[in-house]
């Protein structure tokens, strides 16, 4: 058939893995082409995700900050909010970002074209044009060849079968959306993306109830991390419903009506202003036609991929939330680059850049909560779950002058070193977390520890500025390696 554009790489999403997988790939030289159903680049992270929630999160936690502020002599009036101006803040920000993006990608002459992308062989991509927030089709379409393409198509929300269409029930895009304040609120699930929503609307003025299946919020994160999180945040829950599955819910003029069943078999309901759906995302791999091009797409719609980012398909690339857990931006840059170096050395005869990979050791994890939960690397339940021996060097933050003075000492810092015989006691770091405000800004000092094969010695020995939340990380590998004498 005909061909509208011609490209040698088309980056098919435009969220972090896909304009960074295009801004590398035309930095290496390539002609990009990036298509994008929706008006900007930036993805779920920064139109409905990572960028305006963590806008939301900044204005929540200086609310508590200032609520807290009476304890220490200084007193504001109770806040009142706009949330129009509130909303309008957000979208400002977002817009900045995706502006950028957009002119960032001009200034490399990557074209972006908007439309919905499917495969229509291994190297031709039909392009229907969309239009609008709705991505209406305008009925117009365009063939693109391509001799590479990256999938980058990321992922959405999942929806529970049995929740009514019903404007009181969203997903985190919903949440984002900040229409109003609800009263009553509940969260069905207790993940990370579940608990940042759940802490700006009850900081705003919700009750929260939560609902988990497993045992414990925050997943992943080991518990004494989390204990601390939940000890502070106690106030905004009037129910905390762990091992409980939602199993009903019905739309009722005073509110949605929602049915619980406990693992044990306990029954219980409620009724909320608005329920947020958090249980999870899934890939787009099933919608974009990757059978045509032959391309494999596992079960649950993950799209399988080597370490160098390769489909079974040679000339097809994937990236980002479309090839797997983790679920975070920043796994989907760095695998966007491999993608892109590796397609380019191709090309190019560069047989270094060819041969790039991604194997990053470890992965941070953040929930940007007030505190903030952060961790990377082995924790200490998977240390014992898989009979790996850590040596642990744990840092109070009482102990830490900074945390003080900043009336936030209730965290702390932890290191795991490996302990096991063939270390002879000068064992690598293997994982860490922390909990406390800005945990997030530090966790990234741990992961560089890690992928450097740094000891306890090492991160101890390294002069830390004093007086910073960042020195707990040297004081924590000075615990874990005995020579922890005096604390600042
Ligand atoms: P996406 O960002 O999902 O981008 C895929 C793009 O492809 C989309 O723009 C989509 O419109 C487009 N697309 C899909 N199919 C087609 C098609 N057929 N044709 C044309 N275009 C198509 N991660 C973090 O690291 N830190 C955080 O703090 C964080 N917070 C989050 C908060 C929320 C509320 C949510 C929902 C997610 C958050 N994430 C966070 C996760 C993060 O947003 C994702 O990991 C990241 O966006 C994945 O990037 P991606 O490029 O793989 O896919």
């Amino acid at each position: 058939g005909p061909v509208d554009v011609e490209c040698e790489v088309l980056v098919l999403g435009g969220g972090p893995g896909g304009y960074s997988a295009a801004f590398r790939s035309a930095d290496l030289g390539l002609k990009t082409v990036i298509v994008e159903r929706y008006a900007t680049l930036g993805g779920v992270c920064l139109n409905v995700g990572c960028i305006p929630s963590k806008a939301l999160l900044h204005v929540a936690a200086v609310m508590d900050e200032v609520a807290h502020l009476g304890d220490l002599g200084v007193e504001f009036g109770a806040p009142s909010v706009n949330i129009d101006k509130l909303r309008a803040h957000k979208e400002k920000v977002i817009g900045k970002l995706t502006g950028g993006l957009g002119a960032m990608a001009k200034m490399r002459k990557v074209p972006t074209m908007r439309g919905l992308g499917q495969f229509l062989d291994a190297h031709h991509l039909r392009v229907e044009e969309t239009s609008g927030t709705a991505q209406e089709k305008t009925g117009s379409a365009k063939v693109v060849k391509f001799q590479y393409a990256i999938i980058a198509a990321g992922s959405q929300a999942v929806r529970l079968p049995f929740f009514p269409q019903d404007e009181r029930i969203v997903d985190s895009t919903g949440a984002l959306a900040l229409k109003a304040v609800p009263k009553k609120m509940l969260i069905v699930g207790g993940g990370i993306i579940g608990l940042e929503m759940g802490t700006v609307y009850s900081t705003l003025g919700a009750r929260l109830d939560v609902v988990e299946m497993m045992d414990g919020l925050m997943q992943g994160a080991d518990r004494d991390l989390v204990k601390v999180w939940q000890k502070m945040n106690a106030k905004r829950f009037d129910n905390i419903l762990l091992k409980t599955k939602t199993v009903g819910a019905e739309a009722t003029p005073e509110g949605i009506k929602v049915q619980f069943e406990g693992l044990d078999g306990t029954k219980s309901e409620g009724v909320y202003d608005l329920v947020l759906q958090a249980v999870g995302r899934t890939p787009n791999g099933k919608k974009l036609g990757a059978e045509a091009a032959g391309v494999v797409v596992g079960e649950r719609g993950f799209i399988p991929v080597d370490v160098q980012m390769r489909t079974n398909v040679p000339n097809i690339f994937a990236i980002g939330d479309i090839v797997g857990q983790p679920m975070l931006a920043h796994k989907a840059v760095h695998e966007a680059h491999v993608a892109a170096e590796v397609i380019a050395g191709t090309l190019k005869g560069d047989a270094s850049l060819a041969k790039a990979q991604f194997d990053a050791r470890v992965i941070p994890s953040v929930a940007y909560t007030d505190p903030e939960v952060a961790w990377v690397g082995l924790t200490e339940d998977q240390a014992k779950a898989q009979g790996i021996k850590v040596k642990k060097g744990l840092f109070p933050w009482t102990a830490s002058g900074r945390a003080i003075a900043n009336g936030r000492d209730e965290g702390f810092t932890k290191l795991l070193f490996d302990d096991s015989p063939e270390a002879h006691g000068h064992g690598r770091i293997l994982g860490g977390g922390i909990v406390g405000t800005h945990a997030g800004d530090m966790i990234g000092e741990i992961a560089l520890a890690i992928e450097m094969g740094a000891d306890a010695v090492d991160i101890g020995k390294t002069i830390h500025p004093h007086p910073t939340l960042g020195e707990s990380i040297g004081m924590a590998a000075e615990v874990a390696h005995g020579s922890c004498t005096d604390l600042p």
